[in-house]
Order: structure tokens, then sequence, then C-alpha cells
């Protein structure tokens, strides 16, 4: 029966993230600094809401796109962070994660050989849902610029059949942020062009010396940008699965139906805890951000200390050295570190192939972890130099 299942799903590959991750687990003793999510617990306040909930029976379904309340607080959050104005009735969907935001939206927008542009390294989530729905993804290489993508590059890759862009800032592997400027420039380019542009901002509150800029707020650009949020990294709620999808309203009621008819709507109870989330001021990711930065800068010390070509990431909890002067592959690269000094990272190459040549830090670990980590890291750095020159 095999030959019954669609190719497309059997073309698909379980992320390089999630394959390493098992590689990983045969091993004893290991550091890791894999994983891309908050390693504080959610907060007291945001887990009592969810247990009240529970008690109080608010476990049935809701309303489709989510709480009336709740999407009322992410739209007063939207707009308070980042001067973004979706109506709340109209104009935002909660979903479960922005992993089915993502999938909702391109669902929505995607045809049959559409084009969609990725500014590369890139998350590995899209690839899959964009193959998923026949449409194309076209790679734009960012390596030379920074992991900045510009509207330049863009402009060079726009064909005919472009539907979509996609911009994920702050970028999980990179902690590039594009800045307004940039992003000014990438919205006067699409200005006078129908092609969406899907706005990953899933670690906007993540960002280190500036604040985030969401190009849904410029007003060109307003009816042709999907915006998608959640709290699972800016709330430590990965596993609460709340996300936010916010588009103009004749694109909405369209994503609310593929979203009705793949989960009908996130859990009631997570629902109840995100707007505990919502409604209390920011401390919580304040002070998580505090910790993240002062590892992000332990960690970018440590790496320059050892000779390792790294950018300063502005934002998320990831850090992306070049291991290129090593010549290995990056995943013989993190097998080895693996094997010989007992710390895992992610391969580069499983952020399409222009991670290649790089591995991912996460830095979302306890100081001593770090420590730790990157005292291993040091020694097989200094064993792989010694081999090389040999
Ligand atoms: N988008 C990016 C860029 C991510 O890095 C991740 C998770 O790592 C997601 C989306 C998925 O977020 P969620 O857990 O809310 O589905």
């Amino acid at each position: 029966m095999e030959h019954l299942i669609h190719q497309r799903v059997k073309d698909m590959q379980i992320t390089g993230i999630r394959r390493f991750s098992d590689v990983v687990a045969q091993h004893q003793d290991v550091v890791s600094l894999t994983i891309g999510e908050p390693d504080f617990p959610t907060p007291d306040y945001i887990k009592q809401a969810g247990e009240l909930a529970i008690r109080q029976n608010k476990t049935g379904y809701t309303h489709i796109a989510g709480l009336l309340e709740l999407r009322e607080a992410a739209g007063h959050f939207l707009q308070q962070q980042y001067g973004l104005t979706y109506d709340p009735i109209s104009e935002i969907i909660i979903t479960n994660g922005a992993t089915e935001a993502i999938a909702a939206a391109m669902r929505t927008i995607l045809d049959e050989g559409s084009e969609v542009i990725l500014p590369g390294p890139v998350y590995p989530g899209y690839e899959p849902v964009i193959s998923l729905c026949g449409a194309v993804p076209v790679y734009i290489d960012t390596r030379d610029t920074d992991f900045l993508v510009t509207a330049e590059m863009i402009q060079a890759k726009i064909t005919d059949k472009t539907r979509c862009i996609v911009l994920a800032y702050p970028s999980n592997p990179t902690g590039s942020v594009l800045d307004e400027q940039c992003v000014r420039e990438i919205a006067e380019l699409l200005s006078d062009k129908d092609i969406f542009v899907l706005s990953d901002e899933i670690y906007s509150e993540l960002t280190y010396e500036k604040n985030h800029f969401s190009i849904g707020s410029i007003p060109c650009m307003r009816n042709k940008t999907i915006t998608i949020n959640g709290l699972s990294k800016s709330h430590a709620m990965t596993g609460w699965r709340i996300g936010l999808l916010c588009g103009p309203a004749y694109l909405a009621k369209e994503m609310l139906k593929v979203h009705q008819y793949n989960v009908i709507c996130p859990s009631a109870v997570s629902q109840f805890a995100a707007l505990a989330a919502l409604q209390t001021d920011h401390d919580c990711t304040e002070s998580m951000k505090a910790a993240y930065r002062e590892r992000r800068d332990y960690v970018y010390d440590r790496l320059i200390a050892m000779g390792m070509d790294v950018a300063k990431p502005a934002g998320t909890f990831y850090m992306f050295p070049s291991i290129r002067k090593f010549q290995l592959p990056s995943q013989e690269f993190a097998l080895q570190l693996l094997e010989q000094a007992k710390v895992a990272v992610v391969p580069g190459d499983a952020f399409s192939e222009m991670g290649e040549g790089y591995i991912r830090i996460s830095y979302s670990y306890s100081m001593e972890k770090l420590e730790a980590a990157l005292n291993r890291m040091e020694t097989f750095l200094q064993l792989l130099a010694e081999r090389l020159k040999e």
C-alpha cells in the first residue's frame, strides 16, 4: 500500500535538527547546546491561569479564531510593541504555535508552481510546507552580507511567479536582525508588486541592542503582509502551542478556513494561559532576555578567544559560527565534536545548504552548562587545529 502515499509527503524529511538530536540521544554525558527553546519554566502566573481554566471547566472548543479576549490582548500587544494595527475580530487568528500559522498562511496563498523567496541560511520549517503545496522555494544566499537580505537581493530573484517572500527576523539560526532602514527599503521595492510577505516574528521580543521593526507596520505593506508571532519563545511557552496569525481581513478570512479544517482551535487551556501572559506586564520576557544577553556575551567572547569566526547575534538565543577553516563538512564537524568532546551542536546544513560550513549553538542554557560545553569545545578545537597542521 505504500505506493498510495502522496509522493510529496514521502519526499519530506524530518528536520536536520531533530535527526541530529536522535544521534545525540545515543551518547552519554553530553553537554547539549542544540535545543531552540527557552530553558526557563513557564512563569507561575501563566501556569496558574491554565490550572484555573481546567478547574473552572473552561475546556471546550473556543471560537475558531480563538478567544476574543485573547485576540484583543494580542492586538493590543502587537500595537504597543510594534505599531501593528490588526483588528481582533477580523484580522487575528490564534493558532497552534507559529508552526500552524506558517502552514495555514502558505496553504492559503500558494498555488502549484508559485515561487517563494527564502533568504538562507533559514529555519527548516518553511520549505516542506512550500513543497507540499506544489510551490517552489527560491533561495537567496546571505552568507556574504552578514546573514542580512537586502531589497536589491530580493529584486534579483523576483519573477512573474513570485507569490511570497519569507522574512524571518530575528533569524533562527543566525541571530541576525533586519534593521528599520533595510525593512523600509524592502517595503519600497514591494510597494507596487502583488507579492505577499510572510513575516515570521516569533523572536521579535528577543532583540538586544535595537527594538524589532515589523514590516506590516508600514502602511503600504499592510495589505500584503502576513505577520506571524506567538508566545513560544517570548514567554517560555513552547509546549502550550500558542501562535498568532495576522493579516488584512480579506486574507485572514481565507486563512481562517484552512485553520478551521486543520485544527478547529488551539487548546482552550493554553489560550487562557496565554491571555494571562499577554494581560500582564512583560516582566518575565525582560528578565529572561537579560539572562540570554549575558549568555550571548559570554559565548561570543569565548568563541572569539578560541579564534572562531562568528558574528555577534543581535537577537534570538542562537549563534552561528563558521567552521570553514577546519575543512570539515558541518555534519562531520558536529559528529566529531559530539564523539570526541561530548558537546552537541546542530550542523549548519540543517538550515539549507547555505548553512554548510557553520554550526548552530543555542545559548538558552545555564551559564554552568555553557561554560562546561565551551571548555570542552576549546580543547577539541585545539586538537583539531593541531591535526590540521600535521
Ligand atoms: N519560526 C521560527 C523561525 C522558529 O525558529 C520556530 C521554532 O523554533 C518556529 C517558527 C516555531 O514556533 P512554534 O513553537 O510557536 O510553533
